[in-house]
């Protein structure tokens, strides 16, 4: 399986206007952690993939937390008592505070304002705030709607309902030749908000379709779940499919223009680790290496004391760096087709690299093989004639049975893809032959022996400027 080389020989503007379009669609949905809006996103999601989805009923503990009651909104606004609404649901969902209490009373400005979220730095935009845990109501506004409300009493109203009903997920399995699963991670809990949500959604869907009727090494779990409270959810009723899991991607934030930024699994130098970084050095946009820390998207979870999982986390724009994050400036003008469709070719590559990547040995060691006798000194035409030969001497000599594929690109500098074709053609050349064991029924096929050592590092952390984290 090459994906990446699959999708280079497509169009990818058009798979990036297709990703871009599935985003738009789910965009104008009111989501939130519990309710209509998530459901409605993955019926959406699963006209387009094999998807199950799974309702966890209020008050169901999980580890530490409580699944929460169920939030349903229709209609929200402050209107000047029998005269138009100065703030309107219908006009964003994100006027409402997610999770708010229901309310309706005509009240002063001066009670009103203590219920009112505003950017006054950026006047123009409404903030994203949510309360999951805290009963309360509010509305998010503009800050130049804010000033403009007169001093005199507000009729507010929040036709919501928060009661006992569900947790609603999805998961997507596809079954490979080994139990032994890849976990692909995105948060479906935002309202409309493009690149924090749907970015990730769009591009693990559409992932999830290339996998999808395919020969596979290992089993690929999908999961489409509310932030935090879904991965616990979930690592809490399937502890072990968790015992499983051999390598995982939390995806968000991966359609802005932004170059990438793979943050690493709390363990930092497991086969995910490498591969991300290893694909994005030789995917021909910046991309920078970040160290585990404890703040971020659900990686936290997975990579908890207890189950320390091998799950990195894939963006672009580091949340809570760039100013649009959690507002109405995060829209569809803020993420881009060809930085969805780029940002799933790595994707692609990273599976690739997973699914590829085991030791070889070498069959005609003492020396140099004579490639030319074989016909395996000229080009197969796919490279320049140079980085084939070349990747070929690599892979024979570094196929001791000790090193990987993945070993082999890191030292070589040259992409995977070369090396793994090259080992392809040394097999069919009769010089090479797998090593069987090397596959991912191994106890434990992270190798800690080699660690990506040219990416600059930073912690997630520092980039983030210490804003909260998502919950
Ligand atoms: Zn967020």
């Amino acid at each position: 399986m090459r994906l990446e080389q699959e999708l280079d020989g497509k169009d990818l503007a058009s798979i990036g206007r297709e990703l871009y379009r599935f985003a738009a669609d789910l965009y104008p949905i009111c989501r939130s952690i519990t309710g209509n809006g998530i459901r409605q996103t993955l019926a959406m999601v699963t006209q387009r993939i094999p998807l199950q989805t799974f309702e966890v009923p209020s008050g169901t503990s999980v580890f530490d937390w409580t699944v929460p009651k169920e939030w349903n909104i229709r209609d929200a606004y402050i209107r000047i008592p029998g005269g138009k609404r100065v703030v309107d649901f219908q006009q964003s969902n994100l006027h409402v505070l997610n999770y708010s209490t229901p309310v309706h009373a005509t009240i002063p400005l001066a009670e009103l304002k203590s219920h009112l979220f505003s950017l006054p730095d950026h006047p123009d935009w409404i903030p994203y705030r949510t309360s999951y845990y805290q009963p309360n109501w509010g509305f998010c506004l503009s800050h130049h709607q804010l000033q403009a409300l007169e001093d005199r009493d507000y009729e507010v109203c929040i036709d919501s309902t928060l009661e006992d009903g569900h947790l609603t997920y999805g998961e997507c399995y596809l079954p490979g030749r080994s139990s032994d699963e890849v976990l692909i991670s995105c948060h479906a809990c935002h309202p409309s908000l493009a690149n924090d949500n749907l970015s990730g959604l769009a591009v693990a869907t559409f992932l999830a379709h290339l996998l999808s009727d395919r020969e596979l090494r290992y089993s690929y779990r999908f999961l489409f779940i509310p932030g935090t409270i879904g991965a616990i959810t979930w690592l809490s009723r399937n502890r072990e499919s968790a015992e499983r899991i051999r390598h995982g991607l939390v995806l968000t934030g991966i359609g802005d223009k932004g170059g990438f930024h793979y943050k690493k699994s709390r363990r930092g130098d497991t086969d995910i680790d490498r591969a991300a970084a290893h694909v994005l050095k030789h995917c021909g946009e910046a991309s920078e290496v970040l160290d585990f820390s404890p703040y971020g998207y659900d990686e936290r979870q997975y990579c908890s004391p207890g189950f320390n999982l091998a799950v990195g986390c894939l963006m672009r724009s580091v949340w809570g760096s760039f100013p649009e994050y959690h507002t109405s400036a995060d829209n569809l003008d803020f993420i881009q087709p060809m930085q969805l469709a780029r940002s799933l070719r790595v994707c692609a590559g990273i599976a690739d690299v997973l699914e590829n990547n085991q030791r070889y040995r070498n069959l005609s060691p003492y020396c140099e093989p004579q490639l030319g006798k074989r016909n395996l000194y000229r080009s197969t035409g796919g490279e320049s004639i140079g980085t084939e030969i070349s990747a070929r001497l690599w892979v024979l000599n570094f196929s001791d049975g000790e090193n990987s594929l993945l070993d082999i690109a890191e030292h070589s500098g040259l992409p995977f893809t070369t090396i793994s074709n090259a080992a392809e053609s040394l097999c069919q050349g009769g010089l090479l032959s797998a090593i069987a064991d090397s596959g991912p029924s191994e106890a434990a096929p992270d190798s800690s022996s080699h660690r990506e050592g040219s990416a600059s590092c930073r912690t997630a952390q520092a980039a983030a400027k210490l804003v909260g984290p998502e919950n």
